[in-house]
């Protein structure tokens, strides 16, 4: 794929015009590597959930530590597991194909997930593991300060804003956790198993742009 319309392409979207202009990410002084090697590591060796007994490895997060944009999924799954990198596999292609359709080249954006282990067999998480590994995924948030978070997924939409509306009523709107602007879609992996709502999606990460871009003014 070459061009952004290839990507609309690969999202299932067709017809749809971009009208906004690829983001690009200004220069600005960054977290300390030290926190950030303290975080990883606390993450490396963390057993508190006891998600650590089925792990291959913790999958911290990845991307741009000073992104305008922070992507939050829900748990690693087999592939993540495997590679100790959030959201490759097949689902993974779709999430970057989306972010490039709005302009943002995967390496620009920082995304990470609600749980830093896979759960086994790739079931919900546990409230409990929510509430055990999520001051990691506030970390993140904290030593990012990004301007715009994006929730993919029931799981992360029903953390950050703590709630257990449906997502499709959480959808079109512009939510805040802590002061930042929350945009919240379908996961790329539903997406996959619904790709009739691929549309829909593209609709939000037009949200998403467009609260960005304002939020910049
Ligand atoms: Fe620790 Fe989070 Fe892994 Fe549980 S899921 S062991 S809390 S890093």
């Amino acid at each position: 794929m070459n061009n952004r319309l290839d990507y609309l392409h690969a999202m299932g979207i067709q017809t749809w015009q971009l009208k906004n202009q690829p983001v690009t990410m200004p220069a600005c002084p960054s977290a300390s590597t030290e926190e950030w090697t303290t975080l990883r590591q606390a993450v490396a060796n963390c057993t508190a959930c006891g998600l650590d007994k089925t792990r291959t490895q913790t999958v911290f997060g990845v991307g741009n530590t000073n992104a305008e944009l922070m992507v939050i999924g829900e748990a690693p799954g087999f592939n993540e597991d495997e590679q100790g990198e959030p959201f490759v596999g097949r689902a993974g292609q779709l999430l970057t194909s989306m972010l490039e359709a709005i302009g943002f080249d995967r390496e620009t954006v920082y995304i990470a997930n609600i749980l830093k282990c896979r759960p086994p067999n790739n079931r919900d998480p546990q409230p409990e593991e929510v509430n055990l590994c999520t001051p990691f995924l506030r970390q993140q948030i904290a030593l990012i300060k990004p301007k715009l978070l994006l929730a993919v997924g029931r799981i992360a939409a029903h953390y950050l804003l703590d709630t257990k509306t449906a997502l499709s009523q959480l959808r079109r709107q512009i939510h805040h956790y802590e002061n930042i602007p929350l945009i919240i879609t379908y996961h790329p992996a539903y997406l996959l198993r619904t790709p009739k709502d691929k549309s829909k999606a593209y609709q939000d990460l037009q949200l998403a742009i467009y609260t960005l871009n304002h939020n910049k003014q």
